[in-house]
């Protein structure tokens, strides 16, 4: 999925609006820029993807969603892609 498609920002209308669902904010195109977890395909926004691969332990480094571990230096190469 492209999520730099300009569709996707523009998607706002009552019945899609597009949330974390870390942070229950809705996702925009400078701080919460959605990002997509390479390793199990769940999407939160950038603040919450930096604040889980902050954390002190890697055990930590885990999808809000689904538990699965993340891999930061994949997440990492996302961010300078965008
Ligand atoms: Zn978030
Ligand atoms: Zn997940």
């Amino acid at each position: 999925m492209n999520i730099s498609n300009r569709s996707f920002y523009k998607t706002n209308d009552k019945n899609n609006v597009i949330t974390c669902d870390m942070c229950q904010k809705l996702f925009d195109v400078e701080e919460r820029v959605p990002t997509i977890l390479p390793d199990c395909g769940h999407t939160l926004c950038a603040v919450c993807v930096q604040e889980i691969l902050e954390r002190d332990s890697a055990a930590e480094h885990k999808c809000f969603i689904c538990m699965e571990p993340i891999d930061g230096g994949h997440v990492a190469e996302d961010f300078r892609a965008n």
